[in-house]
């Protein structure tokens, strides 16, 4: 009937520790600090090194009262983070270090091993971005965000297999009001819930690695509705922008798919434009460029998403292999009020069109916004001022009341 706890203990700033004191240093830190740890605790409680600098400590034998044993544990994770603040002699070294502790509590089985750890680690995260050297306990709410996430998660596993997912295309509209092209955006739709953005679910298809077989879906049917398109004079001069998320791009064997598709489904890949976003870069830009440059040989084309939200690095503008960049609809929707980002959005204009880029903007609402854009020298706009995303025949019917007669003659595509 007693409460335990189980208690994440991260240390803060080790790792600039090792990388300017040397990994000898880092160790002699890690036996002090584990040393710290058994001196605070009972000799029944439990200390382990979970790896690099992160400890886990078991405190059994809490009180009955949940309130209590949350107030025992507090007292002792206060006594570990006061400790741990402490100096620390490192040979010639005097180090000062601090620690951010996460703790959950738990009674009997209930609750499986992994998910007690999952939940102590979410509460060190907290006590992490609260600021450091602190402590956090699990918050329900945290866990009921935890739930629906899993939930959601499964319900994915469950609908890809059921393929509840499809493809809305908008449009992208140059100076003259022509449709040059389309984004593929995913849509799901939930047998429950009815339709779920791409923004909560997207995330969680890239952290359970759903990402991969949606991914491949969404590629393969935006490149057979390519093809589609290919065969009538109303859609065949339309390219199709695919977003790519970074975990999908970074797959090992992202090039060498990419390519099978492409000589499974005869499609032009001049029409085919991969959207990426600058996350991608972080991890290893070499690599990067290296698997751009390869599909890039192939006759596709890249297009850097969301430009000017991130890192916005000029420099990877000018590396990397891309034929357009897309302007953020956060400076579009200001564009009239806002003289920062009328700013911002003529400067990615000018760089980019230097550069030889194509540029898009996103999220055009109203013709004031578009009419600025087109003096600052944009390209090509997208938004609900031309249209939302639709399915692909509403596209066709679209893309028919808007096109000159000669070209409406045939049916439209099925
Ligand atoms: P994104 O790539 O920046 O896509 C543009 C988003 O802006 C789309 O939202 C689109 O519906 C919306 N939008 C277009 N015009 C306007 C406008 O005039 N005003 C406003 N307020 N919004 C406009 P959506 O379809 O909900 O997609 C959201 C995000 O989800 C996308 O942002 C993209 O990051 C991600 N996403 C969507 N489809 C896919 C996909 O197939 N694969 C991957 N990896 N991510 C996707
Ligand atoms: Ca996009
Ligand atoms: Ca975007």
């Amino acid at each position: 009937g007693a409460y335990q706890a189980l208690l994440f203990l991260d240390l803060d700033n080790f790792k600039t520790l090792n990388d300017t004191l040397g990994h000898d240093v880092g160790d002699r830190m890690l036996m002090e600090v584990a040393d710290r740890l058994r001196q605070s605790v009972h000799a029944s409680d439990t200390i382990s090194r979970l790896g690099g600098d992160e400890f886990v400590i078991l405190l059994g034998h809490l009180s009955e009262s949940v309130e209590d044993a949350a107030a025992q544990a507090a007292v002792i994770g206060d006594q570990l983070i006061s400790r741990l603040a402490e100096p620390y002699v490192l040979g010639s070294h005097i180090h000062r270090s601090s620690a951010s502790l996460g703790i959950t509590l738990f009674c009997g089985n209930t609750v499986s091993v992994d998910e007690i750890l999952k939940r102590a680690d979410m509460a060190m995260y907290q006590a992490k971005s609260a600021g450091r050297n602190t402590l956090r306990f699990f918050d329900p709410t945290l866990q009921a965000g935890l739930n629906a996430r899993l939930r959601m998660e499964q319900d994915l596993y469950r609908d890809l297999a059921q393929r509840e997912f499809s493809l809305h295309y908008q449009p992208q509209v140059d100076a003259q009001g022509h449709c040059l092209g389309v984004e593929a955006l995913v849509r799901w739709n939930h047998p429950q819930r009815g339709w779920i953005s791409p923004l909560d679910f997207i995330p969680i298809a890239e952290d359970s690695g759903l990402i991969q077989p949606l991914g491949a879906w969404i590629m393969e049917t935006a490149c057979q509705q390519l093809v589609a398109w290919q065969a009538h004079p109303l859609t065949a001069g339309l390219s199709v922008s695919v977003n790519v998320s970074p975990r999908q791009f970074m797959r090992p064997s992202f090039v060498s798919d990419m390519i099978h598709l492409l000589h499974t489904i005869p499609l032009d890949p001049n029409k085919l434009v991969i959207e990426i976003t600058e996350s991608i870069f972080l991890d290893n830009l070499d690599a990067v460029v290296q698997k751009m440059a390869a599909l890039q040989k192939y006759g596709l084309r890249f297009s850097l998403d969301d430009f000017g939200t991130g890192y916005s690095s000029l420099s990877y503008l000018k590396r990397l292999p891309l034929e357009r960049v897309k302007i953020d609809a956060a400076f579009v929707h200001d564009i009239l009020t806002d003289p920062t980002d009328a700013a911002i959005s003529q400067a990615i204009i000018v760089l980019g069109r230097s550069l030889g880029l194509t540029l898009v903007a996103e999220g055009v609402e109203t013709t004031g916004q578009w009419q600025l854009l087109q003096e600052q020298g944009c390209h090509l706009g997208q938004g609900y001022l031309f249209a939302k995303p639709m399915p692909a025949p509403a596209l066709q019917a679209w893309l028919m009341a808007q096109a000159p007669a000669s070209l409406t003659a045939g049916s439209a595509p099925v």
